[in-house]
């Protein structure tokens, strides 16, 4: 049973919320005033999350909130799966590229 943590972004609060039923996930509502505008934040049990797995659930299509970025970690990772898409490969560059994606760099050079 998946247990998820979102911040309502109506209310600005934060809730944690167990699903009995994984398909009902997306149906997710605020519990204090029924908000679907709702950011699902990285609750304790996705740290046992693998590398791969989190590139895997990360959507670079989509704009991630100001708070992912203050995760350091977020940075390398959306910046690993980004170059993923575009077919870049960057073998054992690719740690001092996260580097770089951690000092906010990267952005600049592939934005070009
Ligand atoms: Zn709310």
């Amino acid at each position: 049973m998946p247990i998820y943590e979102y911040r309502c972004n109506q209310c600005k609060r934060e809730f944690s919320h167990l699903f009995l039923n994984p398909k009902v996930v997306s149906q997710a509502q605020c519990k204090y005033c029924k908000s679907k505008n709702l950011t699902r934040l990285l609750s304790c049990f996705s740290v046992h999350q693998t590398e791969e797995s989190r590139l895997a659930n990360l959507d670079t299509s989509k704009p991630q909130g100001e708070d992912y970025y203050k995760d350091s970690r977020n940075i390398g990772l959306w910046a690993k799966k980004r170059m993923r898409e575009l077919g870049v490969d960057l073998g054992s560059k690719m740690d001092e590229i996260v580097e770089k994606g951690r000092t906010g760099k990267i952005l600049e050079e592939f934005n070009k």
